[in-house]
């Protein structure tokens, strides 16, 4: 039985054995704690070897890291701040560790477990955002699911290369002894997938859009990759992203979308994971008291995740938004790394300004710049502005980004060339514009922003498994 389900028996004398992981011995003169995680929980269950019970060698093999199964009595327990503990009969040790295992019981800093990403999955906190982290991907599901939405599964390799200008990873199988060469020498990459060019996605819409314009409505979640070579705390080289996409929705239906889908997954959270919330948000609150007075956060993870999901999103247009920047205090003394004006792809310093400072809650805008936006988004009748929606998040900024689509096969043909996409290349993506159009919308959201913001973390790198970024693929 998993010790979150053994936590929660009483007490009866009943035989358990108990498999997992040994956090902490304490010893005192003839009785031996320890506390054993086996990850469905972030509680330990505390096994009591009491003089004797238990030879002394095969006691001395369990210490810190060691991976155990402890069989014996389910009693009451006194001390161990849980209702039931283990009475130790018999100990068998799978895996010893020694004193040079690095995840010893003390607070260890988050660059440190990053180091030691392969044995950081056995630390308390990271045992909490992983567990959190699929709690989320499952409401994820569920709230599609449960919305009429089919998952719909895009291709990784994918050879439309509208989207990523720049930020794709080639996939390649051609022999690197012997590879295809352009006529000045040079490698020739449009071979390079049995004879055509491909890559990694960045996103799986265009081919989501396909699906919604038959289904309806679809959503895809998948892994997505970008050569970013950015080094933020919100950028990685590889990330999971969630995309909806749904038929005869407008602008207005999609922000409710993505309204309602954020906020029910938050409430999912913290309906179901409230204990590891809970030691996530005491872990915080450690932290807090090392700031300075004024960089303190004013609500605790849990308070904030509760005014998130009761709390009605902003919504202003781009054009709005540059008006309140310009207004600002950070604005008038310079203190803004990208100056604003009106035509700027807004910085996570302007987003996190209006979140933070002067709505103090999630923003949707709206209505950007077509320059500063993707091809097929819908333009609206100003000619200057498109039918884009971004979500921004407190400590994060963007969290969603999305639109409603270009419908109309003229206007899109036309804005493809215009920004020098040959029309060649996605001639399948047209031609759902030619054959029985329909307006459509639909967004992205980094499943790790979102898992950043319900852990409280600061950093994109812990709360990915494997992260992969610029510096790190070591496995
Ligand atoms: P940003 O402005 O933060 O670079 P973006 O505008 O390039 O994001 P989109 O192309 O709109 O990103 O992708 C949709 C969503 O995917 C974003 O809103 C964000 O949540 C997430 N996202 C984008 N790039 C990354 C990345 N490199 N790592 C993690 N998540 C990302
Ligand atoms: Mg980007
Ligand atoms: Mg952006
Ligand atoms: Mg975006």
């Amino acid at each position: 039985m998993q010790i979150k389900e053994l936590l929660k028996q009483s007490p009866s004398e009943q035989e358990v054995t108990v498999k997992g992981w040994v956090r902490t011995k304490r010893g005192q003169a003839a009785v031996t704690f320890i506390a054993i995680n086996d990850g469905s929980t972030i509680h330990n269950i505390q096994a009591v070897a009491e003089g004797g019970a238990i030879d002394e060698e095969t006691l001395k093999l369990v210490s810190t890291g060691a991976c155990v199964a402890v069989t014996g009595k389910l009693i009451a327990s006194m001390g161990s701040g849980q209702a039931v503990e283990v009475k130790a009969e018999k100990i068998m040790v799978y895996g010893t560790a020694d004193e040079t295992f690095p995840m010893q019981p003390k607070k260890h800093s988050m660059e440190f477990l990053r180091e030691k990403a392969h044995l950081r999955f056995r630390t308390n906190t990271f045992g909490a955002i992983f567990r959190i982290r699929h709690a989320l991907a499952y409401a994820v599901h569920k709230y599609y699911n449960d919305n009429g939405f089919f998952y719909l599964h895009t291709p990784i390799i994918t050879a439309s290369d509208a989207e990523g200008a720049g930020e794709m990873f080639h996939v390649t199988n051609f022999d690197m002894e012997k590879p295809p060469r352009a006529e000045d020498g040079s490698i020739d990459y449009s071979q390079d997938f049995f004879g055509r060019q491909t890559s990694l996605t960045v996103s799986g819409q265009l081919e989501g859009e396909l699906g919604a314009l038959a289904l309806s409505k679809i959503y895809t979640f998948g892994p997505t990759f970008r050569a970013e070579n950015s080094n933020t705390t919100r950028h990685l080289a590889e990330f999971w992203m969630i995309e909806p996409e749904v038929a005869f929705y407008e602008l207005e239906d999609n922000m409710a979308l993505a309204e309602d889908f954020v906020q029910y997954v938050i409430k999912y959270a913290l309906e179901n994971c409230a204990e590891d919330l809970a030691f996530l948000e005491k872990r915080l609150l450690e932290e807090e008291k090392n700031k300075p007075q004024n960089e303190r956060s004013e609500l605790s993870l849990l308070e904030k995740l509760k005014f998130v999901v009761d709390n009605k999103f902003e919504r202003l247009t781009y054009t709005e938004a540059i008006e309140i920047l310009l207004r600002s205090k950070p604005h008038k003394e310079k203190k803004f790394q990208y100056p604003v004006e009106w035509g700027i792809d807004l910085q996570s310093e302007h987003e996190r300004y209006l979140v933070e400072k002067h709505f103090k809650k999630p923003v949707i805008l709206t209505n950007y710049p077509k320059d500063i936006k993707a091809f097929y988004m819908k333009q609206d009748a100003d000619g200057k502005t498109v039918r884009a929606m971004d979500v921004l998040f407190p400590g994060i900024g963007e969290i969603i980004g999305g639109s409603q689509r270009e419908d109309d096969y003229e206007k899109l043909l036309a804005r493809t060339k215009e920004v020098g996409i040959d029309p060649e290349n996605i001639w399948w993506y047209l031609e759902t514009r030619k054959f029985g159009s329909a307006p459509h919308s639909g967004f992205g959201l980094g499943f790790e922003r979102l898992v950043l913001f319900v852990t409280g973390m600061t950093n994109i790198r812990d709360v990915i498994p494997f992260p992969r970024t610029p510096k790190s693929a070591e496995f």
